[in-house]
């Protein structure tokens, strides 16, 4: 599929089967599953807004996933567009024939949170990771999520356009700058922070939300200083 092709719109019989299957794994978060989010600032009611769940009982097509994390991509109205698929296990991943995240084959690429575009001002936040997005979101910033520099596409930098500023919330390595760096390239408004600690997500669990908005702070602070 080339990059420039919009997306295909989802047949109804599809939203429907997302929903179905949303709110079942919605139904089947588990202790277990609780927890984890726990230990990544991601409470009861962040996960009842992003509507996360578990794969107890999976639907057709979702077999693979059985006992993953669901991870509902939601549309602005809260409607699931597709789901990606998280495995909490500590092993190999590899080894049982799935990767740490898992999307359904052939499935495009699609931005996590799209609801925030619609939701704030005139900026917007950028993070690699779901739960990255999800703990921005959390502390007031609205943020979406797209996987990683290959998953930055034309339709996207349409899509962020519109903004006066794009915050760039990179993982503080090599492919978080590559991604950084992908979409400052092809987006004047878009700026990249400095994370140091870790991803957002590391960052708020040691120095909570007063350090996250302190980088944005510092980072206002020397965008205001280039211009004058
Ligand atoms: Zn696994």
């Amino acid at each position: 599929m080339s990059e420039q092709e919009p997306l295909q719109p989802l047949s109804t019989s599809q939203r429907e089967a997302l929903e179905e299957a949303t709110t079942a794994y919605e139904g089947q978060l588990t202790e277990d599953a609780a927890r984890y989010l726990i230990g990544r600032g991601i409470g009861q009611a962040e996960a009842a807004t992003f509507r996360l769940g578990v794969v107890i009982d999976p639907f057709p097509g979702h077999t693979k996933y059985r006992g993953m994390l669901a991870i509902p991509y939601l549309d602005r109205s809260g409607k699931p567009l597709s789901i990606r698929f998280r495995c909490i296990v500590k092993h190999e991943h590899r080894h049982f024939s799935h990767g740490k995240y898992n999307t359904v084959r052939n499935e495009p690429v699609r931005c996590f949170n799209v609801g925030a575009i619609f939701r704030a001002d005139d900026e917007l936040h950028l993070t690699e990771g779901e739960f990255d997005a999800i703990v921005l979101n959390k502390i007031g910033l609205p943020a979406v999520a797209l996987p990683g520099a290959n998953a930055f596409k034309p339709r996207h930098r349409r899509m962020l356009a519109g903004f006066s500023r794009v915050w760039i919330w990179g993982d503080p390595d090599d492919a978080g700058a590559e991604f950084t760096n992908k979409v400052c390239r092809s987006l004047r408004q878009a700026k990249g922070l400095r994370l140091r600690t870790g991803d957002v997500t590391d960052t708020y669990l040691v120095g909570g939300e007063e350090a996250l908005l302190a980088l944005l702070e510092e980072e206002r602070r020397r965008a205001t200083n280039d211009r004058v």
